[in-house]
């Protein structure tokens, strides 16, 4: 682990306990001020980054179950056992990227791992998309390895390297027709400076917000039966 890392990991776990003494009160720098979380709910949403939730304990991090073999860590993993609620955009919370499918339940029966990566740029993107677009749904979004792994076993069409398991990719539903909504993601996407890959599917979306893959000249990567010419790439998703 570089000492980046490392240092990034003790600031992490040394603000977390701060916090986590304060019952709650972690969440109050981050309360909506403003009389429009007033107008939308009768409490204001509390959100909180990303970047703030506690990293995962170390045999998690280093379990291959949990490997992100596609970007190497870089994205952390956390722990939302205690978490899944909490917004970290105004329209998402933390299950929503973590869900598994009924054939995968944990040992409790919960269907949402108890770890997650997810990159801030998805999330961002998301909520972008969101406000343009109205409600959306994430199919799938964080596959731990072994999920991921699960589901190509279960004959989903997921990628061995798949973005999901580095966190940085959604499946994703509108209301929207499909070909509409990744129009939009690509336009969002390009707003925010990210390169990214885009897959059109019959029934949802896939986006993700990995930067160092695909040709170089084109603005972000794209495949799937409704794109126009010259985004033909075949992935999985
Ligand atoms: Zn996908």
């Amino acid at each position: 682990m570089s000492e980046e890392e490392m240092s990034r990991r003790g600031f992490l776990s040394q603000m977390w306990d701060l916090t986590k003494t304060a019952s709650g009160l972690y969440l109050a720098s981050a309360v909506l001020d403003t009389d429009e979380a007033q107008a939308q709910t009768t409490q204001p949403k509390r959100i909180i980054s990303v970047n703030d939730l506690p990293i995962a304990p170390e045999d998690a991090v280093k379990s291959k179950d949990y490997t992100d073999r596609v970007n190497f860590g870089r994205v952390p993993l956390y722990d939302v056992r205690k978490h899944r609620e909490i917004y970290i955009a105004k329209n998402f919370q933390v299950h929503e990227f973590n869900k598994r499918s009924t054939l995968a339940n944990n040992k409790d029966g919960s269907l949402h791992d108890d770890f997650i990566r997810l990159d801030p740029n998805l999330v961002t993107l998301l909520q972008n998309t969101r406000d343009l677009v109205g409600p959306i749904d994430v199919v799938s979004g964080y596959r731990s390895n072994w999920y991921n792994n699960y589901l190509r076993s279960h004959g989903v069409k997921a990628s061995k390297l798949s973005q999901h398991t580095s966190g940085r990719a959604a499946d994703c539903k509108s209301k929207l027709p499909i070909r509409e909504l990744a129009d939009i993601f690509a336009q969002e996407l390009a707003k925010l400076g990210i390169r990214g890959g885009i897959g059109v599917y019959d029934t949802f979306v896939h986006v993700d917000t990995a930067e160092n893959v695909g040709r170089k000249r084109k603005p972000s990567r794209r495949w799937g039966n409704h794109i126009a010419k010259g985004y033909h790439v075949r992935e999985a998703a």
